[in-house]
């Protein structure tokens, strides 16, 4: 699979991509920057409420060529915040509906694209957070406990080690949290098949052009090599690409997340580990881990842990990180040590864009003609959709019944300037690794009192 950017894309190919790029200047209503899930999303709901409408969607490389095409495939109903910290920064009742709304785009997901026809793998399969050895069965019971006291337990539940065994024999597992609320899917085949719904909607969507500029003010625009694009709105949609836009460079800081995948896990392997299912899976460790199924049997493993790039750099290069791949595939061998033998077809990365307060942000300013939605801290699968719900409220209507949501008209702090970004983004990573490296030697749970933990408390 070398030469593409992961997996997903390279078994979405639909014969539509490379798309001619912008030929020239023109105007339109809505002209979209990024063909991700947001861009894409918030495209197709402007056109399914307003054909009419004149929607463009410009982006710089092929459509989910950022993370859209890249990610772990849970459609969970996560935020970069969690349940608790949520209600610490709102109140209870915000928090409850805020995972209440979550949990049903999760289903709106699946839905809406199996009405349009799209075949997006969408199985929905739960969750499993597994506590792999003691120092992390006191945040499985401490999370439940959580969502219990906001009274959204329901469905969710502590498994016992034999429990957890019937669905998947991982190495060291005391147990598991079980969410039921979230789903995995095929992001290649979604990202893909949303740019050929906004198309045949009578969208415009032109790859290989990338905005330079944007122009706020009455008669907002976007410039770019081939072209200028005047617009009523423009919508921003570049997740970790916004920290590269003149303006922008403070609002999400560029993390690399990184992927392997194996083979389609022969049967009898698979015997071995059981792992019958569509969960998705995860240990409670600070330094996140995930694991998928694709839907040919392949198990993909994920992790952050490649370094912050200094000026918040992105880089093709950096969507290979030897050290961190190799981690990936030791770590996958640690959870299912019968796979020490499996073959390892594929290895990328990608850039997410973390906010200040970890907390996305959906806006629209009529002021300056620009409406924007970012800073998923990685959990964007569900939540772009959800953006593309509320940016069509706010640019069709002027307002949204889920105002309320804490993430609506949310502007985050800006992160700090240079070298101080980089000394802190560094700092965290590993103090993180630290944590999670002592937890495992010692059996003890984290203390939650380091640097690190503290300063990304949420
Ligand atoms: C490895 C990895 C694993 C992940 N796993 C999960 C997961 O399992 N579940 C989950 O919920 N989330 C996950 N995420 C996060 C999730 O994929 C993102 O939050 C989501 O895809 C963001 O969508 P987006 O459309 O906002 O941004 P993107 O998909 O990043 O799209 C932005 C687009 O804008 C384009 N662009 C950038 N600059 C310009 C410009 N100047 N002009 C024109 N176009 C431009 C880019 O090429 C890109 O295509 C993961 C992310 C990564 C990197």
């Amino acid at each position: 699979m070398t030469g593409t950017v992961s997996y997903w894309l390279a078994d979405a190919e639909d014969g539509r991509s490379p798309r001619a790029p912008l030929d020239g200047d023109r105007s339109a209503d809505v002209v979209v920057v990024g063909g991700g899930f947001t861009g894409l999303w918030t495209a197709w709901e402007l056109l399914r409420r307003e054909p009419s409408l004149d929607v463009v969607v410009l982006e710089a490389e092929t459509v989910g060529f950022g993370a859209s095409g890249r990610n772990g495939g849970w459609c969970s109903p996560g935020l970069g915040v969690s349940v608790a910290e949520l209600a610490r920064r709102t109140s209870p009742e915000t928090a409850r509906w805020t995972v209440e709304v979550l949990r049903a785009t999760v289903d709106e997901v699946g839905r809406l694209t199996a009405e349009a026809g799209l075949d997006i793998g969408f199985r929905k399969g739960g969750i499993l957070r597994v506590a792999r050895g003691p120092h992390e069965v006191p945040s499985m019971h401490a999370t439940l406990d959580d969502l219990a006291a906001l009274g959204l337990a329901g469905g969710c539940d502590v498994l016992s080690p034999s429990a957890l065994a019937e669905r998947v024999h991982v190495a060291g597992a005391l147990g598991a949290l079980w969410d039921p609320h979230g789903a995995v899917l095929h992001p290649g085949r979604l990202v893909r098949g949303l740019a050929r719904l906004v198309e045949d909607a009578g969208g415009t969507v032109h790859e290989g052009t990338t905005v330079e500029r944007v122009e706020p003010g009455a008669h907002p625009a976007v410039v770019t090599p081939q072209g200028r694009v005047r617009a009523s709105t423009v919508v921003l949609a570049t997740e970790a690409w916004l920290s590269q836009l003149p303006g922008w460079t403070r609002e999400v800081l560029p993390v690399y997340s990184l992927v392997v995948l194996t083979e389609p896990v022969p049967d009898e392997l698979a015997d071995r580990i059981g792992w019958k299912g569509d969960e998705c899976l995860s240990s409670h460790r600070a330094t996140v881990d995930y694991l998928s199924r694709t839907p040919d049997g392949r198990i993909l493993f994920g992790g952050r842990g490649a370094p912050y790039h200094f000026g918040s750099a992105i880089d093709p290069a950096y969507d290979t990180h030897e050290e961190t791949h190799a981690m990936l595939r030791r770590m996958l061998v640690d959870w299912f040590p019968d796979l020490g033998d499996i073959r390892f077809d594929a290895a990328w990365g990608g850039a997410l864009g973390m906010p200040r307060d970890f907390m996305p942000s959906m806006w629209h300013d009529p002021a300056t003609g620009i409406a924007a939605a970012y800073g998923y801290t990685g959990q964007g699968v569900t939540t772009a959709r959800l953006s593309g719900r509320v940016l069509t409220d706010l640019i069709l209507d002027g307002e949204t019944p889920l105002a309320d949501l804490p993430m609506v008209g949310h502007r985050p702090r800006r992160w700090e300037p240079e070298p101080l970004r980089w000394l802190g983004a560094r700092l965290v990573q590993r103090g993180l690794q630290a944590v999670d490296d002592r937890a495992e030697r010692t059996g003890e749970p984290p203390t939650g009192r380091t640097l690190a933990e503290r300063l990304i408390r949420h």
